[in-house]
């Protein structure tokens, strides 16, 4: 699984031909965003400080020769200060400019492009390889989601850099997603029935109730509005067997996806 999947409203504004510049104005009035995503205001201040470097963020994505007027800074908020170095470094070369920034593997990758015409400085080159190579250094020690000490993990057919808390919460992300799955097309009488389905359930609610005890009070300070109390007693094995098929299939029904919305 990829962990950082565009979402929905990122792919309308780019087929509404917004430019990035506009897109992060628009996310900082409406307050949308996603905690895998750089924040709408760290993209608005990273334009004004590099606008040459970044020119892309007011070109129109309908040309699609430019990934980063597509897909603007494809990266998650815990590496705004490696991309904010990095960025002050490039734009001392006024004759480049970025067309694609993504995590690929796990590691910050930048695409750029050189002016036609300009003279290259041999030196200021060197340079910029050598601060290319550290930041992407720098980026697989450090958590794409809050820029804690993080270690490069293979989720699925990817890898992406996460402390140990951050990937706690993709694995609870990722519980909530199997119980959508595993109840897909039932209906509450149908699931009574299903002894596996209800046993499938009953194991994704104890993984979230493990991840959840395992997180500590700054990290869930970071995600207010969770009731973490109660996803905690989740992890009692016993009690999580005595539940009836009726109060599980309410946390099938209400509980989970309002948890994977919230914890995204
Ligand atoms: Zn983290």
């Amino acid at each position: 699984m990829k962990s950082k999947e565009p979402s929905g409203w990122k792919e309308f504004l780019v087929l509404r031909a917004k430019t990035v510049h506009e897109r992060a104005k628009l996310m900082a009035a409406s307050g949308e965003r996603s905690r895998l995503d750089l924040s709408p205001a760290h993209v608005l201040e990273l334009l004004e400080r590099y606008p040459v470097l970044y020119r892309e963020a007011w070109v129109t994505p309908s040309n699609t020769a430019s990934r980063f007027a597509c897909d603007g800074f494809d990266v998650g908020g815990g590496w705004f200060r490696i991309v904010d170095a990095l960025s002050a470094k490039l734009a001392r070369d006024k004759a480049l400019h970025v067309v694609q920034l993504k995590e690929k593997y796990g590691r910050l990758t930048v695409y750029f492009e050189r002016d036609e015409g300009v003279p290259v400085d041999r030196r200021l080159d060197a340079m910029l390889d050598v601060a290319l190579d550290k930041a992407g250094d720098r980026s697989t020690r450090t958590c794409e989601v809050c820029g804690g000490r993080g270690t490069r993990e293979k989720r699925g057919h990817t890898v992406c850099v996460r402390c140990v808390s951050c990937l706690q919460i993709e694995e609870m992300v990722d519980a909530c997603r199997r119980i959508a799955e595993c109840t897909k097309g039932l209906d509450s009488a149908a699931f009574s029935a299903n002894e596996n389905s209800q046993d499938a359930v009953r194991l994704a609610m104890l993984h979230i109730g493990h991840a959840s005890f395992e997180r500590s009070p700054k990290s869930r300070a970071r995600l207010p509005g969770i009731d973490w109390a109660s996803l905690d007693r989740l992890q009692d094995t016993a009690g999580i067997m005595r539940i009836s098929a009726k109060e599980i299939w309410k946390f099938v029904r209400e509980d989970a996806p309002e948890l994977e919305r919230k914890l995204r």
